[in-house]
């Protein structure tokens, strides 16, 4: 299945949404991170519904934000929920990003880097568009170490990249990148309920689900371009 089929039937059922607002818990964690400048050219990749794209203009003054997916429909959507003039949406692959060499100051990801059907491929696209001293930061929750995540896989029809933390680092390396950082950024939001309530619906055991959103949360690989 292809990117858009897949997702623009995400967008299309207001999933969008749905992720940005479960996504926030970590993701504003890791864009308060980033080290944007007043005015800087800045990248979203696979950016749903173009929250993070908002919030680089809105809370780090970024003068120019694009948000790049493959799915027409997030992109529509995406458009809609902002007049401001400096944001921008733009239908594209991570594998061939449509921007000039040198472009970008810095780059995000939440959530979309491993649909990448060339993950070391879509790392050195990504190292093309940005200039020396750039960043990406690149955040996951789905990935080896957090296996109550595994399972996602088997819902989308996408193939996904399961990387653990040091195949991402040695990625990062191989497309050539420093790897200035790494972390795992704790979900402290999503409630979890007391021990006499489970099993839930999605979870058998509390420790399962403390495990998945307190102690692994978002691992964030943090890039910089030499
Ligand atoms: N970053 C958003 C959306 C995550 S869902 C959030 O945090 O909520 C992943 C998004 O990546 C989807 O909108 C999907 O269309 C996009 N995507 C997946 N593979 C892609 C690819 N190869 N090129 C461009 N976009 C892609």
């Amino acid at each position: 299945m292809s990117v858009r089929a897949e997702f623009d039937d995400w967008a299309a059922d207001g999933r969008d949404k749905g992720m940005e607002k479960r996504h926030w818990h970590t993701a504003k964690h890791v864009l308060g991170r980033m080290p944007i400048e007043t005015g800087d050219t800045v990248l979203d990749l696979g950016c749903g519904s173009g929250y993070a794209a908002r919030a680089m203009c809105e809370a780090k003054d970024a003068g120019r934000a694009y948000g790049l997916d493959g799915a027409p429909e997030m992109v529509r959507n995406a458009r809609s929920y902002t007049d401001d003039d400096n944001v921008g949406y733009v239908v594209g692959d991570f594998q061939s990003l449509p921007f000039a060499d040198e472009s970008i100051d810095h780059a995000f990801s939440m959530e979309a880097f491993y649909y990448a059907p060339d993950p070391v491929g879509a790392l050195e696209e990504l190292r093309r568009v940005l200039r020396p001293g750039g960043t990406f930061y690149c955040a996951v929750n789905y990935f080896e170490e957090s296996e109550h995540t595994h399972a996602w896989q088997d819902n989308i029809a996408i193939e996904m990249t399961l990387w653990d933390y040091d195949q991402y680092r040695e990625a990062f390396r191989e497309a050539g990148f420093h790897v200035a950082e790494q972390d795992t950024i704790p979900d402290r939001e999503t409630e979890i309920p007391p021990a006499s309530e489970f099993p839930t619906d999605d979870w058998e055991t509390r420790e399962a689900m403390v495990e998945r959103y307190r102690e692994y949360g978002t691992l964030l690989t943090v890039g910089v371009a030499p």
